[in-house]
């Protein structure tokens, strides 16, 4: 049995970039789901708005192509959705049309307010100045920020102060959509609605955590964007120090938002500075080349980008310490890159193996108990446990895992993380997004990982695509006598 949704206010959903890619392939699908489920009361407008000129016709026509199948699977809710949609042209950077925009929007005036930046942060400050100047600050009203948020800590509070202008801290949602992945929230609900695994949540019991983030695909359609970032800002900053900070974190007094962002924010201060003087040890990072990747021949980053002088980094690899009296002695082992074999986002926490084994030579060796967290694909959790080989023979050890596949469990799909983040939006439960000081303290400590780097003036080591990555990312675990979790262990 699944949990009941429950419909949410009347709400304006205005998606500024609702012609782009996060709008069309990600943003107005999951809104579908929600609607068909009963979430979304007919109320509510979904209101797009972009530079590109089309009518609310040409926008509802957009809406159906995005929904796809699933707009012939529920073609009445379709059209009942579609009623939902409106359209506004607009220049941001320009003055047309924000009168007729802001009018419209005060046509409802009792339904709860968002903002949805799906546009390049770039414009995140023009936009938010914009709607202070409309008066559309006020009230109910909510601004999303999509990441991501600046390239360092003086981008980052640069549009921090400048949205600050406009929305107080309570009315800013800065997404990052691994905090609306089932599993993670399940980390939260692991960790502390059962009496099992938080009396051993620390160094006395864990000897190492894994967190890999895995893409198959290369650079895509946004290659602007992703040869400016590379995988430390594109996805350590935001995504891997958030998971790190979930599994790490202190039991919250509540769940409310700013009691579990506190304590968030505790671990990103604690954690292990890296720079020039540390950063060729704990730190490796990676540019791939051509190779065969799901079976086919791909060409190599340089090749992609067309441009044969980059050394933005597809790869890295980390050991981080949290710098604190629970996890003092553990290491963090974190990577996530492109083109690597398989796409698989999971956290892998260690135990340290029994003190004594009390089982005759031969029988094998008890199993370092390891907890799977799966968050793609196949959400789920494994709990590696030893046990007897079944059978009259002699006592043998073997190692199996208790597996909980999600969706094999409770017979649903899982619904993507969007969908359950937009609404909690709409709610104003802020608990799973990024406050300002957390979004800082996470640059704080990137910042000089980069400056590292760059001053090292080393090109990212080169890696085959289809591999796991440089070698010297195996020998990073490998040195402290540990292994990469790979395959479906
Ligand atoms: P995109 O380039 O596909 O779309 C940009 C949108 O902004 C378009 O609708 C365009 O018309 C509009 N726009 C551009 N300039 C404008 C202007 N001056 N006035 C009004 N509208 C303007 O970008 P995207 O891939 O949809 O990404 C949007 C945001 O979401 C970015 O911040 C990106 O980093 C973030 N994001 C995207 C993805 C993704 O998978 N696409 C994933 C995570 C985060």
């Amino acid at each position: 049995m699944t949990s009941v949704s429950l419909p949410v206010d009347p709400f304006d959903l205005v998606i500024f970039g609702g012609t782009g890619d996060l709008a069309v392939r990600k943003l107005l699908p999951v809104l579908f789901k929600r609607f068909v489920d009963g979430q979304i009361r007919p109320a509510s407008r979904i209101i797009g708005v972009a530079r590109v000129v089309l009518d609310e016709d040409g926008y509802r026509r957009l809406v159906r192509d995005a929904l796809g199948e699933m707009a012939a699977a529920f073609a009445q809710q379709c059209e009942a959705f579609l009623a939902l949609m409106a359209y506004h042209p607009l220049d941001v950077r320009k003055d047309d049309g924000w009168d007729r925009f802001t009018s419209f929007v005060n046509e409802r005036p009792n339904n709860i307010r968002v903002f949805y930046l799906s546009t390049s942060p770039g414009l995140f400050i023009d936009i938010c100045q914009r709607l202070g100047e409309c008066r559309l600050n006020h009230g109910t009203a909510r601004v999303v920020l999509e990441k991501p948020l600046g390239r360092d800590l003086t981008g980052a509070s640069e549009i921090n102060d400048a949205v600050g202008r406009v929305f107080a801290e309570s009315q800013i949602y800065r997404i990052d959509h691994y905090l609306g992945k089932e599993t993670v929230q399940n980390l939260l609900v692991l960790r502390f609605g059962n009496a099992l695994f938080e009396p051993l949540w620390s160094t006395a019991h864990i000897d190492h955590v894994q967190i890999t983030v895995a893409e198959t695909l290369g650079l895509g359609r946004r290659a602007d964007y992703y040869d400016r970032y590379g995988a430390l800002r594109d996805m350590v900053q935001n995504h891997l120090l958030q998971l790190l900070c979930m599994v790490t974190m202190e039991p919250p007094s509540s769940l409310l938002p700013d009691a579990v962002r506190d304590e968030k924010l505790k671990v990103l201060r604690a954690l292990s500075p890296i720079d020039a003087s540390n950063a060729a040890r704990l730190t490796v990072r990676g540019q791939y080349r051509a190779g065969i990747s799901e079976g086919q021949s791909v060409p190599g980053y340089l090749d992609e980008l067309k441009d044969g002088r980059s050394s933005t980094e597809t790869f890295v690899a980390l050991k981080i310490e949290v710098g604190n009296w629970r996890w003092a002695g553990v290491p963090f082992y974190l990577r996530t890159g492109k083109r690597l074999p398989e796409k698989v986002s999971e956290i892998v926490v260690a135990f340290k193996p029994v003190r004594h084994s009390v089982f005759a030579r031969g029988s094998g060796m008890p199993l370092q108990n390891k907890l799977v967290l799966r968050l793609q694909p196949d959400e789920g959790v494994k709990l590696w446990l030893t046990i007897k080989d079944p059978g009259p023979g002699g006592l043998r050890l073997r190692h199996v895992p208790l597996d909980m596949s999600f969706v094999e469990a409770f017979g649903v799909q899982q619904p993507d993380a969007y969908e359950r983040l937009i609404l909690d939006v709409v709610r104003g439960n802020p608990t799973l997004f990024m406050r300002r000081d957390e979004v800082e303290a996470a640059w704080r400590w990137t910042d000089p990982i980069l400056d590292a780097w760059e001053s090292s003036n080393e090109a990212p080591r080169p890696y085959a695509a289809g591999s796991w990555g440089p070698s010297a990312a195996v020998a990073l675990i490998e040195r402290d006598g540990h292994t990469w979790n790979e395959g479906n262990d």
